[in-house]
């Protein structure tokens, strides 16, 4: 689509960060672009409606943040932040997974999700798939049902798909 478009042509591609051999993806310039945020939203919308209705949007520290709040303003839903370890108050759940040199960890505000809210997880990018499985696992243990995974952008290769298997998994580009 036009605003599938429009996205691709502002993503940037940053060599050798965050260390050397990294391709690093750059979603900045969507974000500082009026036009691009807006396009990132409404085919983020559209890309979520291939998964059904849903009552939240969740969306991992931090520029899960920044298009899932958009998302959940456009759509009317709630957003719900999964955020790095130590930034919430109790109660909070952890979810701690596997880096390619060692781990992190992901916390979710315990109480927030009515039970059996259908919740759509999103994220800019999906990579080995850590991130989003650890966010896809908080929000069940919290009560809610998964409705799938969306990203803007899938780093293919790299195992993402594979870690999610069993759930339903949709990127605007690949
Ligand atoms: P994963 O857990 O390996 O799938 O990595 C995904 C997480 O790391 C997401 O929260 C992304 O924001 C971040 N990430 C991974 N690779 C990149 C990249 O190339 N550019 C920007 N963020 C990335």
């Amino acid at each position: 689509s036009a605003d599938v478009e429009i996205v691709e042509s502002l993503l940037r591609e940053v060599p050798d960060f965050p260390q050397p051999g990294v391709l690093f993806r750059d979603v900045a310039g969507v974000l500082a672009s009026g036009e691009g945020l807006a396009a990132a939203t409404r085919a983020m919308a559209d890309l979520a409606s291939e998964l059904g209705e849903f009552d939240l949007v969740a969306g991992m520290e931090a520029r899960g943040f920044l298009f899932g709040a958009p998302l959940a303003t456009h759509l009317g839903t709630g957003f719900i932040p999964v955020r790095k370890a130590g930034k919430l108050p109790p109660p909070v759940l952890a979810a701690t997974y596997e880096l390619e040199y060692g781990t992190a960890t992901l916390e979710l505000r315990d109480g927030t999700i009515p039970a059996g809210a259908r919740v759509l997880v999103l994220d800019d990018i999906l990579a080995t798939g850590g991130t989003a499985s650890a966010g896809a696992d908080l929000v069940e243990r919290a009560g809610g049902t998964v409705v799938g995974l969306a990203f803007l952008f899938e780093i293919p290769g790299l195992g993402g798909r594979d870690r999610l298997a069993g759930r339903e998994v949709r990127s605007l580009i690949v």
